[in-house]
């Protein structure tokens, strides 16, 4: 059976190109790039060469400015620790409460070392209340701290205005972005709309380069101390050797994320051909965050009176790989964080589903879950105990007979 992978918010295939552009530091280029010798200066040049790529597909200006990381886990807890480290006088954080884990858990920990933490809520739709936001940045507030695009619904929060927002009453405060579901799929232009932000974190491994290499945008002049500490390496900035092989597969990855751009909208089309046959085939169905601006890749769709879980099973059977949430929160029985925060309805907040698109999804891989998905709600519907199978509609008695 084809396997049909629509879990690419979770992570991504590597591009032949990236593995291409890896294998020499795997193989003959294995030199510790700090070595004094002649052999590892190509893997040092390699590395500045990834930072000026990575930095040119962010419009970054000096490339200085970029630091490599693991992943985006440690991007994000580099930036809020980092910054708090940096400014220890400074005791308010600005969040919100749809953050992935590596921010939001960040924050709960801050906030049990004596911080005060603002997790702003969302409405039903995702949306973030721009005058809430602006109420609750103070003159003691250090650290903003948004995503650019949500992981589980693909809903974009307004980076460009936020920041601005914040830069033009408050320029003290640091601002960071988790841009990992957006990088590679929406314009990001450090020296243009996103001038105002002086931190943002990203991830190879969700855009066709390996896991485990990442990186984080610093803006010259922002105060942020290392969380790594131990080695002279990044500048000083993060101690431990290089991962050459993968640096230079996160370059490779970032330049072919340029060069695809235009491909987004295609996804974007395969997406909502998606998006218009489930809602249209299937009844009691709702898009999660539908009245929101959304990643073109993301479609996350909550059938009523059924179980996600449920549904990921019988996709799998048929080859089709997609997820419940995150891929950290699922495997819980608890509802997403994010489901719960923008209220959907307990009839719905089980059965989400997420499908996240690549460039490499086909049109036919699309028509394939076009055709089985209406089968399996209908399906779960029947065995479910909300359901009236007799009348084909939800149960007028409420849960049990
Ligand atoms: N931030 C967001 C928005 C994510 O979606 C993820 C991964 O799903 C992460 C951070 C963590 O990324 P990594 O696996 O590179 O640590």
């Amino acid at each position: 059976m084809k396997t049909i992978y629509v879990d690419n918010n979770a992570t991504t295939s590597v591009a032949p190109e990236v593995y291409e552009a890896m294998v020499p530091f795997l193989t003959e280029d294995y030199f510790n790039p700090s070595s004094m010798y002649e052999a590892s200066r190509t893997a040092a040049d390699t590395i500045e060469e990834a930072r000026k790529t990575v930095s040119k597909s962010l419009r970054a200006g000096n490339p200085k400015q970029i630091l490599f990381t693991s992943c985006a886990s440690e991007s994000n807890n580099t930036a809020i620790f980092g910054v708090a480290k940096a400014n220890p006088k400074k005791k308010h954080i600005v969040t919100t409460a749809v953050e992935h884990p590596a921010v939001l858990d960040v924050c709960k920990d801050m906030a049990r070392s004596g911080y005060e933490v603002t997790f702003l809520p969302v409405d039903s739709s995702g949306n973030l209340d721009v005058v809430n936001f602006v109420r609750a940045i103070r003159p003691d507030t250090l650290l903003v701290t948004i995503m650019h695009a949500n992981n589980e619904t693909g809903v974009v929060f307004p980076i460009e205005n936020l920041s601005r927002l914040v830069k033009e009453t408050h320029p003290e405060i640091v601002f960071h972005t988790d841009a990992t579901q957006s990088v590679g799929k929406l314009p990001i232009d450090l020296s243009g709309n996103f001038k105002h932000v002086d931190l943002l974190s990203f991830s190879g491994h969700k855009m066709h380069a390996p896991k485990g290499v990442g990186a984080l945008f610093i803006r010259k002049g922002t105060p942020c101390r290392p969380l790594l500490i131990g080695g002279h390496q990044e500048g000083g900035r993060r101690a431990g050797t290089e991962n050459v092989a993968f640096i230079a597969g996160l370059a490779k990855a970032c330049e072919l994320a340029q060069k695809h751009i235009g491909d987004e909208e295609r996804v974007a089309a395969l997406r909502d051909r998606l998006e218009n046959a489930l809602v249209e085939k299937v009844p009691y169905l709702e898009v999660n965050g539908a009245g929101a601006p959304r990643l073109p890749n993301t479609l996350n769709i909550a059938a009523h009176y059924i179980e996600g879980e449920g549904i990921l099973h019988e996709l799998s059977e048929h080859g089709i790989c997609a997820s419940s949430g995150s891929a950290c929160t699922s495997g819980s029985l608890e509802p997403s964080h994010v489901m719960q925060a923008m209220g959907v309805p307990f009839t719905a907040m089980h059965g989400s589903v997420r499908f996240s698109l690549s460039r490499y999804t086909t049109e036919e891989e699309v028509d394939q879950i076009i055709e089985v998905f209406p089968h399996i709600v209908e399906g779960l519907r029947k065995a479910s105990p909300y359901w009236d199978s007799v009348n084909n509609k939800p149960r007028e008695d409420g849960l049990m007979a």
